[in-house]
């Protein structure tokens, strides 16, 4: 069998199987032994494939942060939907946050999803009130009022009496913008939506700021086919693509959050998963522009950390406006999320170590891609700002 015959066999094999293949080669004098390629047995299975590094670089252990942490944002409670919308679950026993806490050096946790109304006096009593100082609880929006006539003025009192109640900042899940639909006609409200004014406005007024989600990964937005960089994460999650349909892209969501920010130059909005962080210069400029803009890191280091040299000066400009957060959740099957010790610790170790190439989630298959990470090495007074002294600042917290 000559070059071209061998380069036609393996093509075939791969797109026909391993049947055909052993068909051919019976049909044609056996080969040499081996001839210089892996025997058929030696395919993997992507998702069983778990290659080990053979690099010889630093591993650096960081089991505490150099400065206290407010992890800004975590899932503690999850609103529960359903009959009873505003109401919450807890998702993490607060005796259980409290232990990897001290151990983590972490000062506070802010819990996102709070909900509202009564589910909300629920996680403020068993978390803000219970342990002073060590978590702090936000509200949401009541999303299953918003087609009602009087939502925009409901909305609004509802974050007054959220304040009252100890609320201490606003989540928007990406609901909104890939989700929330008008009851009747079902087409997607905007993110722009005028009907939220009265609210961005009251967040604005009483000093909560807003942690906003808004649109997802670009991968998600396109095929899940062989060109997909997320292709594991997409086909062990096929509900988390958006492609098709009549979802709008990534690029027209964060422009619609920035008319809102534009529109709310009083409110502070923290744009979470670092807004876009895929495209760092896109979030620059954002920045630039909107000086009531701030963003988050969280479940995002694995972006931020496969272009470290670009990260690294992202985090040194924008050092007054970037808040340590991981999304921490009990959730098992999104490894860069659960909460624990490791999950912290591969956060410090990307923040303040050079350490290189290194998995940037507790999880044998890297569940985001398969890419590794290399550490940012920050100075000391970006990591005591990112750390804690941003969000201190945000939430009213004393430093
Ligand atoms: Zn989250």
């Amino acid at each position: 069998m000559n070059r071209r015959q061998w380069v036609a066999l393996s093509a075939g094999s791969f797109a026909a199987g391993r049947s055909a293949a052993v068909a051919q080669q019976t049909s044609q004098s056996p080969p040499a032994a081996n001839a210089g390629r892996p025997p058929q047995d030696t395919v993997l299975p992507l998702e069983r494939y778990e290659p080990k590094s053979m690099l010889h670089v630093p591993e650096t252990h960081v089991p505490r942060s150099r400065f206290p942490v407010i992890d800004f944002h975590t899932h503690i409670t999850f609103a529960t939907g359903g009959a009873n919308p505003g109401a919450v679950r807890f998702s993490m026993d607060p005796a259980n946050c409290l232990a990897v806490m001290d151990r983590k050096n972490i000062r506070t946790m802010v819990n996102v999803t709070g909900g509202y109304g009564a589910g909300l006096l629920d996680a403020i009593g068993k978390l803000q009130t219970a342990h002073p100082g060590r978590f702090i609880v936000f509200t949401e929006p009541a999303w299953t009022k918003a087609s009602d006539a009087d939502y925009s003025k409901f909305q609004a009192d509802q974050i007054a009496d959220a304040h009252k109640a100890g609320a201490k900042g606003l989540k928007v899940l990406k609901t909104l913008g890939l989700f929330l639909r008008e009851r009747g006609s079902q087409k997607l409200v905007r993110i722009d939506d005028p009907r939220f004014d009265p609210m961005w406005e009251a967040v604005g007024s009483l000093k909560m700021p807003v942690a906003i989600h808004i649109s997802d990964p670009e991968a998600f937005f396109l095929p899940i086919d062989r060109f997909n960089e997320r292709y594991e994460e997409l086909h062990a999650h096929p509900d988390w693509s958006f492609h098709g349909k009549d979802f709008p892209g990534n690029r027209e969501l964060q422009e619609a959050r920035r008319n809102v920010m534009r529109r709310h130059p009083k409110t502070q909005f923290v744009c979470l998963h670092v807004a876009d962080a895929e495209d760092l210069p896109y979030v620059s400029e954002c920045l630039d522009s909107h000086p009531n803009m701030s963003v988050d890191i969280a479940a995002r280091i694995g972006e931020l950390g496969r272009q470290p040299r670009s990260a690294r000066k992202f985090f040194d400009k924008y050092q007054d406006r970037i808040v340590f957060g991981t999304d921490a959740s009990s959730s098992a099957s999104t490894p860069q999320q659960t909460f624990g010790d490791a999950l912290y610790e591969i956060y410090y170790r990307f923040l303040e170590t050079e350490d290189e190439y290194f998995d940037y989630a507790p999880a044998t298959v890297p569940p985001q891609g398969r890419w590794r990470i290399s550490g940012l090495g920050l100075s000391e007074q970006v990591l005591r700002k990112v750390y804690g002294e941003n969000a201190a600042r945000l939430i009213g917290l004393s430093a």
